[in-house]
């Protein structure tokens, strides 16, 4: 089979590789029929996450179950699943809390330390808990955004950031994830006015056609951003900020734009350590989340698509095969440039 493998920093090939066999009794074999790139990607290959050498990329896609193992009970071989980014054993300490994120077995492991999903087939270990049928009424490229995109969205947002009825809230980045974040907020979540700032016009416009109650351009410099945003709420700020960047100085940001009583919360990746201005911050009863995504929302987000009260299929800006993943790759790159959200690869 044709597969996506780590070689380094700043180095991948598309090789041929043996398709992969059932090693444990829990493990399924999926047949990969969708796949797409992610920001972690892009880490991985900059140096910034580790992974090993020789391993297959990717931790988000769908597929069909080609065969299990004697120990898996509830998938058939023919069944379209959704394979989350996340693989929890189900068994230990933090899968039992609903945390598989960290699991002490598997976890944050596609793509690292685990062949991934750029491939034609994957294995999954942990079968049972870790993958979920796809029902036949949604489509394979919004199976993709279940892997990851859109537990991260709703598990930083809703569950972490706590945005609920009457929320202000001001979401910092305009890609997929943060998109999703609106997308989510807008149908589900009841807040009172969602503001999003980012950069890229066509992003931007994503954004309104959302539903964003205000969108301010990033490029407008920190300091016009921060006037800007609060302005919007009576200068008391956001009860609820969603950091969906990973930079720096963006969380510099969310720390100048929390209200008295509100939540940072944090969905991006952070690569280097951030001051937290206690001096300011200490009295002013706030909180501060981060997240690794913990898929464990995903059965009720497949139910939420499937009675089509959101429609997440606009997160997805560009289609490729996987023979012109390389293609994919290079653009995915410089995404925001072109409007690119998300890319659906079918395998
Ligand atoms: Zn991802
Ligand atoms: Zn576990």
């Amino acid at each position: 089979m044709k597969a996506v493998i780590y070689q380094g920093p700043h180095e991948f090939t598309v090789e041929e590789r043996p398709k992969p066999c059932i090693l444990e009794p829990t493990d399924a074999i999926v047949k990969v029929t969708h796949t797409t790139i992610c920001g972690t990607d892009l880490h991985i290959l900059q140096g910034d996450i580790a992974s090993t050498p020789g391993c297959i990329l990717g931790h988000e896609g769908v597929g069909v179950i080609d065969s299990v193992g004697i120990g898996v009970t509830n998938l058939q071989p023919g069944e379209r699943v959704v394979i989350p980014a996340i693989n929890g054993c189900g068994r230990c300490v933090y899968c039992r809390r609903g945390m598989a994120s960290q699991c002490e077995v598997t976890g944050f492991a596609f793509g690292m330390v685990l062949d991934g999903m750029q491939a034609e087939y994957v294995r999954v270990p942990h079968a049972m808990f870790s993958l979920y049928v796809l029902p036949e009424e949604i489509d394979p490229g919004v199976g993709v955004l279940l892997s990851d995109v859109l537990p991260t969205a709703y598990e930083g947002s809703i569950l972490n950031g706590g945005v609920g009825m009457g929320s202000s809230v001001v979401i910092l980045g305009a890609g997929p994830v943060a998109l999703a974040v609106l997308l989510l907020l807008k149908k589900l979540a009841g807040p009172s006015q969602v503001v999003v700032v980012g950069r890229g016009q066509s992003r931007l416009g994503v954004a309104k056609m959302l539903g964003a109650d205000h969108v301010l351009t990033c490029l407008d410099g920190d300091a016009q951003v921060v006037k800007s945003a609060k302005a919007l709420t009576g200068n008391r700020g956001f009860d609820v900020v969603i950091e969906a960047v990973g930079l720096t100085e963006v969380l510099e940001t969310s720390q100048a734009l929390v209200a008295a009583g509100g939540t940072i919360a944090l969905l991006g990746a952070h690569m280097y350590k951030c001051d937290l201005h206690l001096e300011s911050l200490w009295l002013r009863n706030i909180t501060l989340k981060t997240l690794l995504v913990n898929t464990s929302s995903v059965p009720d987000l497949l139910r939420v698509v499937k009675a089509g009260k959101i429609h997440p299929e606009v997160l997805i800006s560009h289609e490729y095969s996987f023979q012109d993943i390389e293609a994919a790759y290079e653009a995915f790159k410089t995404a925001s440039k072109h409007g690119m959200l998300k890319v659906l690869i079918t395998v």
